[in-house]
C-alpha cells in the first residue's frame, strides 16, 4: 500500500503532461520523477513537453513541494541510493 508503482514507458506518456501541469497528487508525481531518473527515453521527452509547453506559452510549470516530493522519492528508493548529506 504505501509502495511506489513506477509507472511504465506508456504511462509516462500520459503522466508526463500532469507531471508539467502539476495536476498529478503527490505520489503519482514521484512516480514519474522515479521513472524519469532511470528512463532515458522519457526524460527526453520530458523535456521535449517541457519546452513545447514554454514555446506555447502555456501553464508555467508550478513550484513543485519539493520537500514533499523528496520525502516519497526517498522512501520508495532503496536504502543507500540518492545520499546527498543534508541535514
Ligand atoms: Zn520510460
Amino acid at each position: 500500500m504505501c509502495e511506489a508503482v513506477i509507472p511504465t514507458c506508456r504511462d509516462m506518456a500520459e503522466l508526463v503532461t500532469g507531471y508539467l501541469e502539476g495536476t498529478l497528487s503527490i505520489r503519482t508525481r514521484a512516480a514519474a520523477r522515479l521513472h524519469l531518473a532511470v528512463c532515458d527515453a522519457c526524460t527526453r521527452y520530458y523535456d521535449q513537453m517541457r519546452r513545447t509547453i514554454r514555446l506555447l506559452g502555456g501553464t508555467p510549470p508550478p513550484a513543485p513541494p519539493e520537500g514533499a516530493e523528496e520525502r516519497v522519492i526517498r522512501a520508495a528508493l532503496p536504502p543507500g541510493q540518492g545520499e546527498s548529506g543534508g541535514s
